[in-house]
């Protein structure tokens, strides 16, 4: 309908020119203007005293061709690529100030897409003016993550002499993001470290069921070289602190060091978190359960706390991290893995 409607228009003479700033005059439908731009619409209905001339809207401040292809895009709701490519940044201030959402929305996009180090903070600026958060927030993240370019670009510096509140906003985005970032690292280290505790548990609970590679359960024959698990490094490890444990001189002679100091704390941690200790294989998981309760060791809020990130570390990953994934992940931190294990 509204089609038709368009062609009917547009078979008629135009009634209006557009006058752009190199004083060209570009015919045009003023019914097509008035529905496609509710601010053209709003300029055309206007009484004529209000207006400079009858028959002339000025549209001034961008380059003619810019004007020319906006007023395409008013006809046939299309613009080309190479128009985006010229005039993108243009066409997105004339979509704002004619309110045009598609355009905008099109200009939005195509200015992203095109942003370099030479013309995000022109585009920056721009998208302040012109009320466009997403390509605002796409700029910011462009200028932090290559600022050491964006630093020596003739924009910047224009910005720098023009616009120091902006240049504010942008030096405070970027200090932001940095300690964003380094507390996700911080978080994710975190993460992993718990992960390799509870990993480590495990290890010691099926080691101490089945037995695994060189080490069996206490009360069986070693078995005679059971196939390796799959958390082959971290059950490495936790065989070897088993190992440790029960020859360590010191620890016979009532000093524990600190390999021992991880088995204990190992062992204390599966206590913490077993739910069967009558049937436990795991040594000493009764007596940790028996002493937390007389000795209240369960009141220590810095142990719970552990206990509880463990826990927690272990369910988000089974519950985000696909198996696969996971795996992937635990062989590129298996080198990493025997170091982690010393924070046990
Ligand atoms: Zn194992
Ligand atoms: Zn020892
Ligand atoms: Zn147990």
């Amino acid at each position: 309908m509204e089609d038709n409607n368009h062609n009917s228009t547009a078979a008629s003479e135009p009634d209006v020119q557009i006058l752009t700033s190199g004083g060209l005059l570009i015919p045009a439908h003023s019914t097509i203007l008035a529905t496609v731009s509710p601010v053209l619409e709003n300029i055309i209905q206007s009484p004529v005293k209000h207006r400079r001339s009858e028959r002339v809207i000025p549209i001034l401040g961008v380059p003619c061709d810019a004007v020319s292809a906006f007023v395409e895009y008013l006809y046939n709701s299309t613009c080309t690529e190479e128009q985006m490519e010229k005039y993108g940044i243009h066409l997105l201030v004339l979509s704002h100030v004619y309110l045009v959402p598609q355009l905008k929305q099109r200009c939005t996009r195509g200015v992203s897409e095109r942003l370099t180090v030479e013309n995000v903070v022109d585009v920056l600026q721009l998208t302040r003016l012109c009320d466009a958060p997403d390509l605002y927030l796409k700029c910011l993240k462009q200028v932090t993550a290559r600022f050491k370019s964006v630093e020596q670009t003739e924009g910047w510096k224009f910005m720098q002499d023009h616009d120091p509140w902006l240049e504010l906003e942008i030096l405070k985005f970027i200090h932001e993001a940095e300690s964003r970032k380094k507390r996700t690292r911080r978080h994710k280290k975190e993460q992993s470290s718990y992960l390799q505790l509870s990993d480590g548990i495990e290890c010691l609970e099926h080691i101490c069921r089945e037995g695994c590679t060189t080490v069996g359960p206490y009360n069986i024959e070693p078995a005679k070289k059971p196939r390796p698990c799959d958390k082959y490094a971290t059950c490495e490890s936790v065989q070897m602190l088993i190992k440790h444990f029960a020859l360590c001189k010191r620890r016979a002679n009532g000093f524990r060091c600190s390999r021992c100091n991880r088995m204990w704390q190992l062992l204390r941690l599966h206590s913490s978190i077993c739910d069967h200790p009558d049937s436990c294989r795991v040594p000493l998981c009764r007596q940790f359960k028996l002493k937390a309760q007389q000795q209240k060791l369960g009141d220590d809020a810095k142990w719970k706390l552990l206990v509880k990130k463990v826990l927690s570390a272990k369910a988000m990953s089974s519950l985000y991290l696909p198996k696969r994934k996971r795996e992937e992940e635990l062989k590129e931190t298996k080198g990493s893995t025997a170091q982690a294990l010393k924070t046990f």
